[in-house]
């Protein structure tokens, strides 16, 4: 088509994991929690909300939902931005930092959207590997001249994390943008929200999509100093979080405990997993994420994600030359993971 841009013409779009509509899969592919959001939530949809305010637009700026945010992380809520999921708080902050002559530093590999993103964008991008210890060289990302360097921490698809202080030397050191993705946090033994305070070119992002079991209503949030805050607000769209969302978020900020007490669940699970798995001789990434990925020495993952998907079982294959030897699980309820272990077991003994 003559009329696209050149760089939207010959890039390739994110592929998100598979999303059957009929619920006949056991689901452990996109990283989504196995428990029900809050009950809080389901009281309100039930009994307490008035469909007639549905006529109204939503608060452009989202000011209890960032009060309640503020409240439960003890951080200002200057700042405090709230997108359309992490996915939108991401492509903002791209938009906000990068034009077509500048670099974004992504690590591989890890979440393939910001590649994704620099392509939108129309700017060149360079890779940081991980070793095979899912470690990186800080003197990569600085000699990279970028404007931004994105890192999951906990990464996807490996789980691994990077040493805190390792983090906050590259944040030092990096002349840009560090844009921590923390989408995993809850389930790991640490964040860097507490270092937004101390550099003001520090992003963190999150969501509520994973440890608050609420993918479907699209919320995610940063945090950073006031400056990048204010620019997040001015290149947002003007009512980018509608009145449901924000409504349903405040109240899953109303009961951290119950998504603490699910974390917690699952993170017992992860372990009952990764046993489990590494009985049959799969190797295992250190995962601080509600994901595994893991690999076995006689089955390429394609097959394995193929005779598991006949047997019922979901899990994401990625074809990439340092990903296609194994699969990525979502930790799921403990009866899904006993099924999923028993099926995978005959897999390998048949293999
Ligand atoms: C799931 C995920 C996101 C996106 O989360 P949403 O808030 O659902 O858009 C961002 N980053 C990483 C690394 C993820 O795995």
């Amino acid at each position: 088509m003559k009329y696209l841009r050149e760089n939207i013409q010959s890039m390739v779009g994110y592929v998100p994991g598979e999303q059957p509509q009929d619920g006949v899969y056991i689901k452990l592919n996109t990283n989504e929690n196995p428990y029900p959001p809050s009950p809080k939530i389901k009281e309100f949809l039930i009994n307490n909300f008035d469909y007639e305010k549905l006529r109204l637009y939503p608060d452009p700026v989202f000011f209890s939902l960032r009060k309640k945010i503020s409240e439960v992380y003890s951080i200002n809520k200057e700042n405090i931005f709230v997108g359309n999921g992490s996915d939108e708080v991401l492509t903002v902050i791209t938009r906000c930092f990068v034009d077509s002559n500048d670099i974004i530093a992504l690590p591989y590999p890890s979440y393939s959207l910001y590649e994704v993103l620099s392509a939108i964008q129309g700017c060149k991008n360079i890779k940081i590997n991980f070793d095979e210890n899912y470690d990186l060289s800080v003197e990569e990302v600085v000699s990279s001249k970028a404007k931004i360097f994105f890192i999951a921490n906990p990464n996807s698809p490996s789980g691994t994390v990077l040493k805190k202080e390792k983090i906050e030397e590259i944040i030092k050191k990096f002349d840009g943008i560090v844009v921590v993705d923390e989408a995993y946090a809850d389930f790991a033994d640490y964040s860097c929200s507490s270092l937004v305070n101390k550099y003001d070119n520090l992003i963190v992002t999150r969501t509520l999509s994973k440890s608050f079991s609420l993918a479907g209503i699209r919320i995610g949030y940063a945090f950073a100093s006031k400056k990048i805050i204010d620019a997040m607000f001015k290149v947002k769209d003007s009512y980018n979080l509608n009145m449901l969302s924000q409504k349903i978020a405040e109240l899953a900020f109303d009961d951290m405990f119950y998504m603490k007490k699910n974390v917690e669940e699952i993170k017992k699970i992860r372990t009952f997993t990764v046993d489990g798995l590494k009985s049959m001789g799969f190797k295992i990434f250190p995962s601080q994420a509600n994901f595994l990925f893991a690999s076995h020495d006689i089955i390429n993952g394609d097959l394995l994600y193929k005779i598991l998907k006949d047997r019922g079982f979901l899990v994401r294959y990625f074809d990439d030359k340092r990903l296609r030897h194994g699969i990525r699980i979502t930790i799921g309820k403990k009866e899904d993971m006993e099924g999923f272990l028993n099926v995978t077991r005959e897999i390998i003994n048949k293999a």
